[in-house]
């Protein structure tokens, strides 16, 4: 029952109606008897400090951030833990009593689901897509694993940038820089926007993908995405973004309740739901 201790926490993005979150975490907390709520926030750019502010104003117990505001919340945070900081990139807030606090479970959720896939970064070579805020979470948690990192991005000085912080290469989105990048590569990170919207086009240009090299697509919803057709096509081995969602998810729900996430339980509601 939602009566006046029930402890709030927000998904804050744009946009934002596609999350499994929400779900996710709603189970989660009916499960474990917590009175928690979770609700989702379409918040535009020039709103986003307002919202931010409105957490400590109202109370809220935290929040997840989302597309496209990973990087931008930073300098509105009190606090930023130090793994997120190094990334440059939050999606989970805690409010301590008016101060928020930011940290990234997304490095360890990527690197948890490809475990989970039986993939060990360690002396690979692998591409990403994107050089957005999940781009960012990913690139350093697969440099720090022992990976070699290429990036390729629309906007090429975003990717040499992110390349530049972690050592890695920036390719331009030209079939000649997907084919150099993709060269001897064994897994291929869709952290793009693109797929999101079934019109959309694949990330990448048809016919470069080799047998054998794992697609892995943090896009979630739908769940087979034009990249994951084309990979499962092309005999590599396709994997969508849900295993990432759920061990993120369950990372900043341990973050705001203190208490360990239901993860069987938010797996299933998630899967049900993309039935
Ligand atoms: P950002 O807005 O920070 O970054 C978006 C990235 O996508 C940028 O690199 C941007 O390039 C690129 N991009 C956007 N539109 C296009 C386009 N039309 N053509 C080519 N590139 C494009 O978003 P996030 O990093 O927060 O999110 C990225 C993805 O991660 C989303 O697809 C989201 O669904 C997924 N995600 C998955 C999660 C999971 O747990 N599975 C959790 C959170 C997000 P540019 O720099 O040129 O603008």
């Amino acid at each position: 029952m939602i009566n006046t201790d029930t402890k709030l926490v927000g998904l804050l993005g744009d946009p934002v109606a596609h999350s499994l979150s929400p779900l996710m975490h709603n189970s989660a907390f009916r499960t474990l008897g917590l009175n928690y709520r979770y609700l989702a926030f379409k918040v535009s750019t020039q709103d986003l400090s307002k919202a931010i502010e409105g957490i400590r104003g109202l109370g809220l117990r935290g929040a997840n951030i989302t597309i496209p505001y990973k990087q931008a919340v930073l300098p509105m945070l009190d606090e930023v833990d130090i793994q997120a900081k190094r990334i440059g990139a939050v999606n989970t807030i805690i409010n301590e009593g008016g101060r928020l606090k930011g940290y990234n479970t997304d490095t360890t959720g990527f690197l948890a689901a490809l475990k989970g896939f039986g993939f060990n970064p360690k002396g690979q070579k692998t591409v990403i897509l994107g050089a957005g805020g999940v781009a960012r979470a990913i690139a350093f948690a697969l440099n720090k694993a022992g990976a070699s990192v290429s990036i390729i991005n629309r906007s090429l000085s975003t990717a040499q940038a992110l390349a530049g912080e972690i050592g890695a290469t920036a390719f331009e989105s030209t079939e000649g820089g997907y084919g150099a990048a993709l060269t001897g590569a064994s897994l291929l990170v869709n952290a793009t926007s693109l797929g999101m919207i079934p019109e959309d086009p694949s990330p990448l240009p048809s016919g470069m993908l080799l047998p054998g090299i794992m697609v892995f697509d943090t896009v979630y919803r739908p769940r087979q995405t034009r990249l994951l057709k084309e990979a499962e096509a092309a005999g590599c081995v396709a994997i969508g973004g849900l295993e990432m969602l759920i061990e993120q998810g369950a990372l900043a729900f341990e973050l705001w309740t203190g208490q360990n996430a239901p993860r069987q339980v938010m797996r299933q509601v998630v899967h049900e739901a993309l039935l």
